[in-house]
């Protein structure tokens, strides 16, 4: 039998290390993300029950699925130092200069890519990854472990002969590659893209969900050892013995024996970088041996012994051609300069974005102006100013639109917006195909392999026009689309009809009623049980509901007033759409609360009043709103008030903390 066990767990864990790879590496996933949580739950339930087949390389380790709530703040045991910058070759020189008046000896220097993206400290201890913590002020930052964990370049254990304690430092960052995908993904889901690759993956390590982080498939590079005894004499030696033990160091790093093989690097890579799969913004160069280091020391914020070198962000002079405006998915005009083609930073760029109509007015920009267009750290380049001398007399301001370009409705502009607003979101054309997209993406009906371009095709072949048509189409209808396979159009097929299982709240959210987003949709749900109750939910009734403002109330009631709106309902009805709380939602875990009531106050860290409430229900229990003799249980987090007093004098109460309530239901948290 345990032979059986050990066998089930190695194989799990075989397949999805292979699977994992698939995804990462490859980049070709054979399952679903469904199919591979269930194996994974799968394995971490048999490790959880026979901790005796315990293995530090479990994919388990690897793959996340824990929540943080608050990622805890932990002091740096060494503190993690800025560095200074220089931006030409005579700050360079000045640099080297200083050094000489400290040390006589010869100095060679390694020089290495500035990553751009977040930096990190990682603590390992008899070969173990303990901890992981962000450079915060550099005295104290915040602690991440679970999240890093799930970056595939990290090693959990290492090989080889490694100190039993010491902290290697590197950057994490996004490939342009990966970068790309995630905006493609939240794109098709009618969310905003990112701006950049940094803020990215600085904002992809914050997030609460460890297993979303690893999908954002995050890079790390290591490049500083640091520890109370180091095992060798330099740090290009560190490097190379960090490289033995497992971590991941970069491929491009240099060891130099002056400063103009130091320049000489610096050269190569200001015009080679744009080559390399992720974004750099200079290069920095570090004073090898160990012991010149220490002689060298410290300034207040920065070692003596190591040099940032920042790459000019490269500027290009080219002329206007014309203003042109993109209509967004949710209405949102936003206007892109179109350029004479020029050169910069090793791509032709032939458009930069102008965001609003203040920063042209800003820029003062007049039609067929030469501007100059500057690469940041931003994709998108931008204009940064504009040359008035080449300006022709008879050349006009740039005049801001006034009507849509897609469908010619008059914009609005709001008071508190710098963006100019098409209000025809039910026949503008990219309204129309966003609103679609926003209905099958996945925290909405969860339509796969219908993606956006798809969505793009039927709309144009006049196959689609809202959510309801979907359920209309037949395979037949699909195949003549472009690359559109058998397979595909059946998976398609497939997907649309398993919607119609997708409860409610999710449906809410997926019609698109403005400002509804998930959240409110739970909330809403929560208070009418069907969409025709909610339909004819007055104004007041819709502002008793908690979160739910007068905007929100004012958004729903005129989703509610458009006929057009109603007849897509009826149809999706019709299909068999969930449109009313169904059995499904109010599934039953246990019925150990039957019969009792529950109320929550003060403030809970184990969980969410929601959450909580939600546990009621589906262990048969029931929430109630006010203290009084009908009250079986008051659950109560820090800082409870009048609640818990006035329970106390009722006497009869139950009074349970957190933990007792989770126990009572038999949850793990
Ligand atoms: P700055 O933020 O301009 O003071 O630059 C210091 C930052 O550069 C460090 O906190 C690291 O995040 C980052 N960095 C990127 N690549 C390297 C590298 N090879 N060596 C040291 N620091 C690096
Ligand atoms: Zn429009």
């Amino acid at each position: 039998m345990s032979h059986n066990i050990q066998e089930k767990i190695e194989h799990l864990r075989r397949e999805i290390n292979r699977h994992n790879d698939q995804y990462y590496l490859l980049d070709q996933p054979d399952i679903s993300d469904m199919e591979f949580d269930m194996m994974l739950k799968e394995l971490q339930d048999l490790e959880a029950q026979y901790p005796e087949y315990y293995d530090d390389n479990s994919p388990t380790m690897r793959v996340g699925g824990g929540i943080t709530k608050i990622f805890p703040t932990t002091a740096h045991q060494f503190r993690m130092y800025s560095l200074d910058n220089s931006y030409d070759f005579n700050d360079l020189e000045d640099w080297e200069k200083r050094i000489i008046k400290t040390i006589s000896d010869p100095v060679e220097f390694v020089a290495e890519l500035k990553y751009d993206g977040a930096s990190i400290s990682l603590l390992y201890e008899n070969g173990k990854l303990v901890q992981a913590v962000t450079r915060g002020d550099g005295f104290q930052g915040d602690e991440i472990t679970a999240n890093v964990r799930t970056i595939a370049d990290v090693p959990l254990t290492l090989t080889g002969d490694f100190p039993k304690r010491f902290f290697m430092r590197g950057e994490i960052f996004l490939t342009r590659k990966n970068f790309d995908k995630i905006n493609k993904t939240r794109t098709d889901e009618g969310l905003d893209p990112f701006m950049n690759p940094r803020n990215t993956a600085s904002g992809s390590l914050k997030m609460q969900d460890s297993s979303e982080v690893r999908k954002r498939r995050l890079s790390a590079v290591l490049y500083q050892f640091v520890g109370e005894e180091t095992p060798a004499t330099s740090h290009w030696e560190l490097l190379q013995k960090a490289a033995g033990w497992g971590f991941k160091i970069s491929d491009q790093a240099a060891l130099c024996r002056n400063i103009d093989e130091v320049k000489e690097f610096i050269n190569y890579w200001d015009t080679q970088r744009h080559h390399l799969p992720f974004e750099i913004d200079g290069i920095v160069v570090k004073v090898n041996h160990l012991q010149q280091q220490k002689q060298l020391g410290y300034t207040a914020k920065s070692p003596r012994w190591a040099m940032a070198y920042k790459f000019k962000a490269e500027k290009a002079e080219t002329r206007l051609d014309k203003v042109t405006y993109q209509v967004g998915r949710t209405g949102a005009i936003t206007p892109v300069a179109n350029l004479q083609p020029v050169l910069l930073a090793g791509t032709v760029v032939k458009r930069a974005s102008l965001h609003n109509e203040d920063i042209i007015k800003k820029l003062g920009l007049h039609e067929n102006d030469y501007v100059y267009v500057e690469k940041g750290g931003e994709i998108i380049p931008k204009i940064v100013g504009v040359n008035e001398e080449k300006r022709t007399a008879d050349s006009r301001e740039i005049e801001y639109i006034k009507t849509c370009p897609e469908c010619g409705t008059e914009l609005i502009k709001t008071e508190d917006q710098a963006i100019h607003f098409c209000p025809n979101d039910l026949h503008c054309p990219p309204q129309v195909v966003g609103r679609m997209i926003h209905y099958v993406s996945r925290k909405a009906l969860n339509i796969e392999n219908l993606g956006s371009e798809t969505i793009e095709q039927l709309y144009r072949e006049k196959l689609v026009e809202n959510p309801a048509d979907f359920y209309a189409l037949t395979k037949e209808q699909l195949l003549p689309l472009e690359r559109m396979a058998e397979k595909s159009a059946q998976n398609i097929i497939d997907g649309i009809k398993k919607s119609k299982e997708i409860p409610f709240e999710k449906v809410l959210f997926g019609i698109g009623i403005k400002h509804v987003g998930e959240t409110v949709a739970k909330k809403l749900v929560k208070n009418f049980a069907s969409i025709d109750e909610l339909k004819i939910a007055t104004t007041e009734e819709l502002i008793q509901v908690e979160d739910i403002g007068e905007k929100i109330a004012e958004s729903i009631t005129e989703f509610f007033n458009n006929p057009e709106n109603i007849l897509m309902l009826e149809r999706l009805k019709s299909y068999g759409v969930q449109l009313e709380k169904g059995a499904s939602d109010n599934e039953v875990l246990s019925t150990v609360l039957e019969g009792k009531t529950f109320l929550f106050t003060g403030k809970l860290s184990l969980f969410t009043r929601d959450a909580a409430e939600e546990m009621v229900e589906k262990h048969g229990g029931k929430n109630i709103s006010a203290v009084s003799k009908n009250l079986n249980y008051l659950v109560v987090g820090e800082k409870a008030g009048s609640k818990l007093k006035k329970a106390q004098d009722i006497g009869t109460i139950n009074i349970l903390d957190e933990q007792q309530f989770l126990d009572l239901i038999g949850e793990p948290v």
